[in-house]
């Protein structure tokens, strides 16, 4: 029997962790993130005793955020790739840096984690202990991402991680052909009850505003996640040979500038050299006063305007009615992002004694905003597709377990999944299962 044991994300998105044990005893980690939302911020901490192995799907902080503490009492082997290594460790020291959250660990243990990092290539099947091998495949999420297929005592089981199986501009997308008959699949659900809008109309749309409002003298805020979404959204503009200004703040500038230096990980490095050529990166406090007074398009985190650079500009832009704040990502309930589409106010407040930083907002929008959501997850009508192009052993007794996705998502894609002939559940924070 191998156990599989649950450690997070489980009915909500964020701290993710699994792991993965023989019949010997001998563990397996896989991600190990941090969440947002409650006072318990790590993943489920069990008995790691006989862990072997750490292996992570991809660099967003929900699943690499906590990493560096699985280092203060082990020494083994992090499989990852080397953008991802890079990556983790600059969301990770930003994290520690700003944070006023306590957590349980520091430079230090990140320092370990890069010092056993060991790299995969994709389609590579390796030897972790006796029976106990480890595969990576191709997510599509985002630059670096994976899933892993772990194969232990005879039993097949992969993790998608984060996956999109639908092409963006920035990366392709997923590649699972190769993946052998599984005994168990672990999936995202994040998008599992929903849709996305066709890609190219949003794409013409939103090119479409931005130019409307740049030609009528106005700004364009597009708060975006650092990680692969803002380069995704300087990639459309792009496409779409958007001729005015571009600016680039925070952790965006410095994403890309990594993205530079793994060009094999991206789907076209000469038009993300060529749009990156035509934008300017804006990191001092002068130059973004002079942003404020130009005008053109402004990218920069963060994507739920939560904190981050684009709170530098935010004033400016919401009380101008000529100019314009489109959002690129996902808005969770509760965010400023969120409050600006459903409401027309932003609200924010921000304190950080450190570095003298006060912000205290409650501003209603006289500019244009709108919300677009150029997705890298799969929707429901793709994840279904995946699962249905994965083979498994036995139909009637596979194991399908829905993670990654708030309490309905998980729960109704398990039922669903239920309903067209697979065994599945959305798994609870804590839960062992053996297969
Ligand atoms: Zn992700
Ligand atoms: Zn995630």
């Amino acid at each position: 029997m191998v156990k599989i044991s649950f450690l997070g994300s489980c009915r909500e998105i964020g701290r993710s962790g699994i792991l993965i044990e023989s019949k010997s005893g001998v563990k397996c980690l896989l991600d190990y993130g941090i969440g947002f939302n409650n006072e318990e911020r790590l993943p489920l901490e069990i008995d790691f005793k006989n862990l072997k192995a750490l292996a992570l799907t991809h660099s967003h902080i929900d699943h690499s955020g906590a990493l560096p503490f699985i280092y203060k009492k082990f020494k083994i082997p992090f499989f990852t790739n080397p953008i991802s290594l890079v990556i983790v460790d600059v969301l990770i020291r930003d994290m520690i840096k700003i944070s006023n959250y306590p957590y349980p660990y520091g430079f230090r243990e990140l320092d370990k984690l890069r010092e056993n990092a060991y790299f995969l290539s994709n389609k590579n099947r390796h030897r972790i202990d006796d029976k106990f091998f480890i595969t990576f495949f191709d997510a599509g999420h985002i630059p670096g991402s994976v899933s892993i297929l772990i194969e232990v005592d005879n039993k097949r089981i992969f993790y998608s991680g984060d996956i999109n199986t639908q092409n963006t501009n920035l990366i392709n997308p997923a590649n699972y052909i190769d993946v052998p008959q599984l005994d168990a699949l672990i999936i995202e659900s994040t998008y599992a009850l929903r849709e996305h809008p066709p890609r190219k109309l949003l794409e013409e749309k939103f090119v479409e505003k931005v130019t409307e409002v740049i030609e009528h003298g106005g700004k364009v805020l597009i708060p975006a996640f650092g990680v692969a979404r803002s380069q995704e959204a300087l990639l459309i503009l792009e496409k779409y040979n958007y001729n005015g200004k571009i600016f680039m703040d925070g952790l965006a500038r410095k994403i890309s500038n990594i993205y530079l230096e793994y060009p094999e990980y991206l789907r076209d490095i000469t038009s993300f050299k060529k749009a990156l050529k035509k934008t300017q990166f804006i990191s001092k406090k002068k130059d973004r006063m002079h942003v404020k007074k130009s005008n053109g398009v402004i990218i920069s985190p963060s994507g739920m305007l939560k904190g981050g650079a684009a709170i530098d500009y935010i004033e400016a832009i919401l009380t101008d009615p000529v100019s314009a704040i489109y959002l690129v990502g996902y808005q969770v309930e509760g965010s400023p992002g969120r409050g600006l589409i459903d409401n027309g106010i932003f609200e924010f407040k921000e304190s950080r004694k450190r570095k003298n930083i006060f912000y205290k907002f409650q501003i209603e929008a006289k500019c244009d905003y709108d919300y677009f959501d150029f997705s890298s997850h799969a929707d429901s009508l793709h994840l279904y597709d995946y699962i249905e192009n994965l083979e498994f052993q036995n139909k009637s007794n596979n194991d399908i377990f829905c993670i990654h996705g708030d309490n309905k998502s998980t729960t109704t894609f398990a039922s669903e999944l239920v309903k067209r002939g697979y065994s599945s559940v959305a798994p609870e924070i804590g839960e062992v299962y053996k297969i």
